[in-house]
């Protein structure tokens, strides 16, 4: 069997090592000519700047990649043990994050305080009820659309009032085998001293990981190569979603997909398609029209981050902007200097929420805004060194994200993208190996 695979972000990377190990036959197309996709790490003024995330998780999954590549050397791990502030009232507030926090944050007022703690009384999501009255109900007014709603939806872009549980949070909730209470499952993890996995990073950034990747499984992937369209072989017949895997058709030769590139045209078995949904949709037209336009209903945000020097200096992972904030124009802040002592950095998030010109605006004109938002935040004037825009950007996980429950892609094709799991590495790297396993264990249409 030869599996396909569009693209060499994480999704892609990590499902080659996956099929690799499991020795299986693949070949990946990745359109840029560095792999990593959204993971860029880049040297600006003798610093390290991420792009893309600004950390990661040391998960199981992503352990072994860093024992397997030998980067033990160059972890670098993040001070955990900080605060997240919130911008509320023109002054920073401690998020309630742990039971300290909560009981000494002025963020909450006493009985704002005391209604979170009536949390458990109420059930579990509705249907078709949204983040934002969720949390509500779950926690109240206060805490909800002050910290916990932005907290969860300020990386992707969306008002929490925009989401729909059963398509977002809901599914973070479930997958952390939380039934009924929140507050009691962290009481849970605390007292079974259960940890998060730590905060890490590699001292030239997450690149260093990708380029690992990348080189170790160089033969399969093919850097520079865009893949125009994915068609069905010729002669075979149409779309086919009842598991038939095509496989044993007597012919010999089992291929049911071309990958075109500019160069050359690739048969395979199994394709698996790691591009965000508006590309996706594009290279499966040839293949099921129907398909192609579910796919195009997943909506994206845009979202710009601005790197900042700053001698600022305060101790924290970074700042929370509450969309509700409407007077300030950035959504968020990393405190890269204070998590990952990286040399007076700080990174300033703008979605079209907080920015509504976003898009049109020039690098300059973003790189003013979020200087003199983090001076007005912080208190400390900041420089501009770098601006980036990413396009189509976050998954929104706002109501278009319905299109999950009709994605019915026919024998041979898979997905493996934020739109049919977790959008964060850990999660990148779980839907990888899930779905290796599956093919390599030929279960899978
Ligand atoms: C600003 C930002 C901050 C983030 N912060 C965090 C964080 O702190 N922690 C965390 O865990 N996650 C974070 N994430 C999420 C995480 O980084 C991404 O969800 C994940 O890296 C996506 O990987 P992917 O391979 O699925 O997709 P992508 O990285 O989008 O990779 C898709 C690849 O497909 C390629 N491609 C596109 N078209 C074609 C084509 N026609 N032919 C061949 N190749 C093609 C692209 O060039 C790209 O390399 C963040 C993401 C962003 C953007």
């Amino acid at each position: 069997m030869t599996v396909g695979v569009v693209g060499a972000g994480m999704s892609g990377l990590a499902l080659v090592r996956a099929l690799e190990q499991h020795g299986e036959d693949v070949v990946a197309f990745e359109a840029r000519t560095e792999p990593g996709g959204v993971v860029q790490s880049r040297e600006v003024d003798g610093r390290v700047v991420e792009l893309g995330p600004q950390r990661l998780r040391l998960t199981p999954g992503l352990e072994s990649m860093i024992d397997d590549y030998d980067l033990r050397e160059s972890l670098r791990y993040g001070a955990d043990d900080q605060p997240i502030y919130v911008y509320h009232d023109g002054d920073l507030k401690v998020a309630p994050l742990s039971v300290r926090e909560a009981i000494t944050t002025d963020l909450i007022s006493p009985l704002g305080k005391l209604r979170m703690l009536l949390e458990p009384l109420f059930g579990p999501p509705k249907p078709d009820e949204t983040v934002d009255e969720f949390l509500v109900r779950k926690f109240g007014k206060q805490a909800a659309r002050r910290y916990a709603g932005p907290l969860y939806s300020g990386l992707y872009g969306t008002d929490p009032r925009d989401m729909l549980m059963a398509y977002s949070l809901g599914r973070v909730l479930e997958k952390r085998g939380v039934e009924r209470s929140i507050l009691l499952k962290v009481l849970e993890s605390v007292r079974s001293d259960r940890e998060t996995p730590p905060i890490v990073s590699f001292d030239d950034g997450i690149g260093e990981l990708v380029d690992a990747l990348s080189e170790a499984h160089a033969d399969s992937i093919h850097l520079g190569t865009p893949v125009e369209a994915i068609r069905p072989v010729d002669g075979r017949d149409g779309p086919n979603r009842d598991g038939d895997c095509g496989a044993g058709d007597g012919g010999g030769d089992t291929a049911r997909y071309e990958l075109e590139t500019a160069e050359e045209t690739v048969r395979v078995d199994d394709v698996v398609v790691t591009t965000p949904a508006p590309i996706a949709a594009e290279l499966l037209e040839p293949v099921d029209a129907d398909l192609a336009a579910t796919l195009e209903r997943f909506t994206y945000n845009p979202i710009g981050l601005v790197f900042l020097d700053s001698d600022f200096g305060g101790r924290g992972l970074g700042t929370l902007v509450p969309p509700d904030a409407d007077d300030v124009s950035i959504s968020g802040l990393t405190w890269n200097a204070s998590i990952l002592d990286r040399d007076r950095l700080y990174t300033a998030y703008l979605d079209p929420l907080s920015y509504p010109p976003l898009l049109e605006a020039t690098d300059g004109e973003l790189g003013q805004v979020a200087a003199r938002e983090f001076e007005r935040i912080t208190g400390a004037p900041a420089e501009p060194i770098h601006v980036h825009r990413w396009e189509p950007g976050m998954p929104a996980y706002d109501r278009s994200w319905t299109a999950m429950d009709d994605l019915e892609p026919p024998a041979g094709i898979h997905f493996c993208a934020s739109y049919v799991g977790r959008p964060g590495i850990p999660g990148r790297i779980r839907n990888a190996t899930a779905l290796a396993d599956r093919l390599a264990g030929g279960a899978d249409g």
